[in-house]
This record gives structure tokens, C-alpha cells and sequence, in this order.
């Protein structure tokens, strides 16, 4: 590990004078190396600080060969500058990051669930425990300590040991970082946990302010616990009240009759949706009937609005009635321009070959079988199409 920097030493620290002492340019980012640092580069599960240097956007730190890179949104001078750390996407990122440590420790000692990774996202972060499974009960147990914890105040406090004195003190770690040398950095939350981490963390675990677990989901023979805390848990709620209040303005219940409204709703959509279906299936009936009641030998309707499974209907409605003529439909819904042959009960006409000519003719393709051809194509060139029907037809 190398000399502590600013963000280990001082993590309250928002604002630092430092040297560009590196600077260039990777896959056309700049970045710069400074010689000293109050940006947290990505790692351990916690997402990288973002800020100003000079006056330039830090928007991604990383590690890269032991220097930490500061990619910028322009190129800086090698020389002096001011650090300035977005101090809220930091403290949020303290919030989160500590209250894991807290989750971890309680979950360890109290529940036996080891915790395998950690992920702090941009809205909600999550642990992963070796634990089958886990009952409302265990969690609501777990968040009852872990707020208790969060009442005690406990002190949180880091130091670096030689690695050889690691071995004689209680720490829990999940492994330090592939090709790690020298001395080891420590965190412990007084009285509970001691634990090996290069991140940022709070002062006392009353910081985190609360946690809140938000639901578990199974991963790998593990479970996967999701949670929020600090800020987040605030922010949350107030969404939630907003959320609830368009959804009581809307649905004239209140909070608790909210669910069993909107599934309510959900039968007289089902229901309506079935009445529609049904009104559509006898308009389309009529509609055949009463173009095979016409007694041409091509008979024709357009149905702005209507889809390919209302044309079918038609046709197929069609092919049931006793007439010796054809019948040449067209619909467009939501853009999709559709047509239909069908060929009636007394017809000898085969719509297959006819077909195959329409959709050449309006630029489309289709398919049929038996008394029935459909397609999709242009209708600009309808009226080309009925007349090479009726050409076709003799009529
Ligand atoms: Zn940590």
C-alpha cells in the first residue's frame, strides 16, 4: 500500500492545494497525477469522488499501476492547483460505505451470514451473504440491531499495522487486493467490527443516520440484500410520499386502499378489453356479410384503424358465406398497412396466385393458404391492385 493520501488521512477534508505532477491522455480522456489526493479512485465496491481541479471536471479516478489517475473534462497544467471534492457525492458514498461495514459486522455475529460482496449503486446498494435463504423475521431482526447500533454512537476509526500483526488481531477481511505490500489499513467501529479497508468512512456510526433494508433476491446458492441508508433513506421516502400522493389524487383512495384500487381497475380494463373484442368480432362479421351481399365478383373495403386480425375476421367470415365472387379488404393501424383476399363459399378463384400478384403490386409480401391471402405492403397503390383483381377476374 502506498503513503496515505488525503482521502485516507483527512476523508472530511473538501478542499486541498496540490502539484499536477502527470499529465496525459488515455483512449482521448486527459488525466492528470497529483501528488497528493482527496479523490477516492473506484474500488472496494465504492464508485469513485468526483470534483474540480482547477476548475476542471474530475469526473473518474482510477488506479493504474499504483498512480491514480484523474480523468478531467479538459487537460490541465502540470503544476499547482486547488482540489475541490464534490463533497455530497462523497458523503453519501461515506453514508453507504459505513453502513455496509455496520450491516456486515451484525449480520456476521449475530445472524452467521458471512457477506461475499458489496455494491454501492447510484440509487440503492446491496451485500451479497452466504445465506440460502432468509426469512422477513432474520431481517427484521437485522435492521432492529443495526438501528440500535446506529443509536450507540460507536466511534469509527482507521490505522495502518505491519501486516505481520494482522495475524494476531480478531480482523475481519474478505482478502486484501492482488499484489498488496506493505502495511495494512484498519477500520474498526468501536466495540463491533475490525475490518481491512482502503475507503472513506464516517466519523460514528450515528452518522449513517439509518438504514433501511429494501428486499433480498437469490444469487448463486447466496442471497442478495438490498439497502439504503444515510440521505438516501430520506430521499427515498420523500419520492414515495410524492408517488403516493399522485396515485390517491388519481385514484380518489388512500394509501392503504391504493393496491386493491388499482387491481380494481385492472378488471374493468379486462373487462372492457373483452367487450371491444367482441363488438369488433360482430362489426367485422356484418362487414363481410354485407359485402357479400354487394354480389360482385370483387368486392372491396377499406378499415382506417383497423389491424390485420380485423381483416382476417372479415375474410374468414367471408369464405363461410355461399357467393362465387372475392373479397379485397385493406387496413392501417398505427402505421402497418395491411390487406386481405378471401375467396367466398361458391368461389373457384385461387387467392394464392391472386395474392402473390397484389402484394408485387403494392411493393409488400404475403402468404395464404386455402381460401385466404394476407400481406403487408403499400396502400398508395391500392387502387393499381383492385384494378389488376378485376382485370384478373374478368370483371
Ligand atoms: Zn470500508
Amino acid at each position: 500500500m502506498s503513503a496515505p493520501r488525503a482521502f485516507e488521512r483527512e476523508p472530511y477534508l473538501t478542499e486541498l492545494s496540490v502539484r499536477v505532477v502527470e499529465s496525459g491522455t488515455d483512449g482521448g480522456r486527459p488525466w492528470a497525477v497529483l501528488d497528493d489526493t482527496l479523490f477516492y479512485p473506484e474500488g472496494g465496491g465504492q464508485p469513485a469522488d468526483h470534483g474540480l481541479l482547477g476548475g476542471v471536471q474530475v469526473l473518474d479516478v482510477q488506479s493504474v499501476g499504483g498512480a491514480l489517475r484523474h480523468f478531467l473534462s479538459a487537460p490541465v497544467s502540470e503544476g499547482p492547483a486547488v482540489a475541490r471534492l464534490d463533497w455530497g457525492r462523497r458523503f453519501d458514498h461515506m453514508q453507504q460505505h459505513t453502513a455496509q461495514h455496520l450491516l456486515t459486522a451484525v449480520a456476521a455475529d449475530r445472524l452467521g451470514w458471512e457477506t461475499t460482496a458489496f455494491h454501492l449503486g447510484p440509487e440503492t446498494c446491496d451485500i451479497e451473504l452466504a445465506a440460502a435463504s432468509i426469512t422477513p423475521a432474520d431481517l427484521f431482526r437485522l435492521e432492529e440491531v443495526v438501528a440500535s447500533e446506529v443509536r450507540a454512537a460507536r466511534p469509527v476509526t482507521h490505522r495502518r499495522v505491519p501486516r505481520e500483526e494482522m495475524a494476531s488481531l480478531p480482523v475481519r477481511t474478505r482478502g486484501l487486493p492482488e499484489g498488496h505490500e506493505g502495511d495494512v489499513r484498519l477500520v474498526a467501529i468501536e466495540g463491533i467490527d475490525l475490518n481491512t479497508c482502503g475507503g472513506t468512512h464516517l466519523r460514528a456510526t450515528s452518522e449513517i443516520e439509518a438504514l433501511k433494508l429494501l428486499g433480498t433476491e437469490r444469487l448463486r446458492g447466496g442471497t442478495r440484500l438490498f439497502f439504503v441508508a444515510g440521505g438516501r433513506v430520506r430521499r427515498r421516502l420523500g419520492s414515495h410520499e410524492e408517488r403516493s400522493g399522485r396515485l390517491r389524487a388519481l385514484l380518489g383512495a388512500p394509501d392503504a386502499g391504493l393496491a386493491e384500487a388499482v387491481e380494481a381497475k385492472l378488471v374493468q380494463l379486462s373487462d372492457a378489453q373483452k367487450a371491444c373484442r367482441a363488438a369488433e368480432e360482430e362489426l367485422a362479421d356484418a362487414k363481410a356479410e354485407a359485402l357479400a351481399a354487394a354480389g360482385v365478383p370483387v368486392a372491396q373495403a377499406h378499415f382506417d384503424g383497423r389491424d390485420l386480425a380485423f381483416l382476417q375476421r372479415v375474410g374468414k367470415r367471408f369464405t363461410a358465406l355461399p357467393v362465387p365472387g372475392i373479397v379485397f379488404v385493406t387496413g392501417v393501424r398505427e402505421g402497418v398497412e395491411a390487406f386481405l383476399l378471401a375467396a367466398g363459399g361458391a368461389s373457384s378463384a385461387d387467392v394464392r396466385v391472386l395474392g402473390a400478384a397484389v402484394a408485387e403490386a403494392v411493393g409488400g409480401r404475403g402468404g395464404g393458404s386455402g381460401k385466404l391471402y394476407q400481406g403487408k405492403g403499400s396502400l398508395a397503390a391500392r387502387d393499381g391492385a383492385l384494378a389488376l383483381l378485376r382485370e384478373r377476374l374478368g370483371a
